[in-house]
């Protein structure tokens, strides 16, 4: 059997696959998303975070994911279509981004914000203390594993203070948001196939023709879009573009925490969301006054390399123990929870090399990437999935995007998105924090 007449194929229906499939259904083409999976978001997206800040090392970083924001501020509006489920809700409690001396990635991030007009207030070290009461503000840092010795060395100072976005937050269902998207995509006309792996990406007269199923049926499009998330690579190479890529992805095993929140405050209710390089963790409000705890990977904590289909086990005693000892030091009144509280999340990031993540097309021709997204892009599947309509459509009209990286304008906030900062073959950036904060 064989389908014709598709103008995409979209490999994915996680937040970013769902945006993209959406994006380009609004602009008028014919698309088939395809997702091994029971419905949209059982990938990576189930389990986001979903931190919505905007505390990126390039300039680009920022402007998508404060334009990004835009989207969930909008989000019914911009999805423009009922979802029998409800909608995914941005929650706005702000977030801070704790200031541990004269270095550090608020140096980065603050004059970026000045330039492009993000809002935040600089808080000093009174304000801090004010703001958050509970808080213990001394430096234990650079951070360590409870097993270490270092990690209960004294406090060697104090923070200085914190940045603190009073539009940051957290989505509050990210399945939810694919779900979403996908209803948006289907009322402009998109179809969506689940339950369907996709295991080949068919060519013919040099460029892409469709894909090949599991189920031993085909698709045909001439443009397909890999947002396999932690399976990219995977698909990559059953592309044949996997060699020709300078930035390459892998899927790593990340896990989250859930832990009660403090006995003297509400959390959920009167929290913010935090980002503490001292310690190596975010967290932020989860309802129920409980907080939910990540770890920024720091160079202390094991990057743990898994196939996209392994199975990852449970949260790890060890990995519980640190990160729950390190919001102890934090926040001193949430006690540590018991080894048998254990709660949480386990999944995989699909992690690039120096997590930015590609939003590219291939060295094959018709056949794009939107991959890469290291643990930190679920805030900007809207912006992605506009920038990815965008590239597809340049590129296919004929413009030369490897030679004149496309410039894209944000929908909402009409800066500039250099695309070129996603390219496939950039060098490393070292810009990158090389950390995550949600
Ligand atoms: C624990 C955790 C915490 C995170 N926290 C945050 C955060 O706070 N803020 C933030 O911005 N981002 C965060 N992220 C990152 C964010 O969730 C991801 O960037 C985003 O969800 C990726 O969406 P996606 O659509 O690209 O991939 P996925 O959601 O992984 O979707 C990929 C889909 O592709 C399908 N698929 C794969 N291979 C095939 C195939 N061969 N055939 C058919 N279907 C296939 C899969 O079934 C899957 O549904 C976090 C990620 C994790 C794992």
């Amino acid at each position: 059997m064989s389908d014709t007449g598709y103008d995409a194929i979209i490999i994915g229906a996680g937040v970013i696959g769902g945006a993209v499939a959406y994006e380009l259904a609004r602009r008028g083409h014919r698309t088939l998303s395809v997702d091994k999976g029971p419905g949209a978001g059982y990938g990576s997206t189930s389990a986001s975070s979903a931190v919505i800040r905007f505390s990126y090392s390039t300039e680009t970083g920022v402007a998508a994911a404060w334009d990004g924001m835009h989207y969930w501020r909008n989000w019914p509006d911009y999805l423009g279509a009922q979802d029998e489920n409800g909608y995914a809700r941005l929650v706005q409690c702000g977030m801070a981004l704790l200031i541990q001396g004269d270095e550090g990635h608020h140096n980065r991030v603050m004059p970026i914000w000045d330039r492009l007009g993000v809002p935040y207030e600089y808080w000093d070290r009174e304000t801090l203390a004010e703001r958050a009461p509970t808080f213990d503000l001394h430096l234990y840092g650079p951070p360590a594993r409870s097993t270490d010795d270092a990690f209960w060395g004294d406090a060697h100072g104090e923070l200085v203070g914190a940045l603190f976005s009073p539009d940051a937050g957290y989505v509050d269902d990210p399945q939810l948001a694919a779900h979403n998207l996908q209803r948006a995509a289907e009322a402009q006309g998109a179809e969506f196939r689940f339950r369907t792996e996709v295991v080949g990406v068919e060519q013919a007269r040099g460029r892409v023709a469709g894909v090949a199923m599991a189920d031993g049926t085909t698709a045909s499009a001439p443009v397909v879009v890999n947002v396999g998330g932690p399976h990219s690579s995977h698909i990559n190479r059953f592309a044949g573009v996997y060699d020709s890529m300078n930035i390459k992805t892998q899927s790593i095993r990340h896990e989250t925490y859930h832990v009660p929140g403090p006995p003297d405050m509400d959390f959920t209710a009167d929290g913010f969301a935090v980002a503490d390089d001292d310690s190596g963790i975010y967290f932020r409000p989860q309802p129920g006054n409980n907080i939910l705890v990540g770890t920024t990977d720091p160079p202390c904590d094991p990057k743990v390399s898994v196939g996209p289909d392994e199975d990852l086990g449970e949260i790890t005693s060890d990995g519980w123990e640190t990160n729950t000892m390190r919001i102890n030091k934090r926040m001193p009144t949430l006690g540590v929870p018991l080894a048998h509280e254990k709660k949480g999340v386990v999944d995989r990031y699909d992690k690039s090399d120096d997590w930015i993540p590609i939003y590219d097309r291939t060295d094959l021709d018709g056949f794009y990437v939107a991959i890469g997204t290291s643990g930190n892009q679920f805030k900007n599947a809207g912006v992605a999935g506009h920038m990815m309509a965008e590239l597809i459509e340049a590129v296919e009209g004929g413009h030369d995007h490897d030679a004149d990286p496309l410039q894209v304008t944000a929908r909402y906030t009409g800066l500039n998105l250099d695309m070129g900062t996603f390219r496939r073959n950039r060098e490393i950036n070292a810009d990158s924090s090389m950390t995550v904060h949600g």
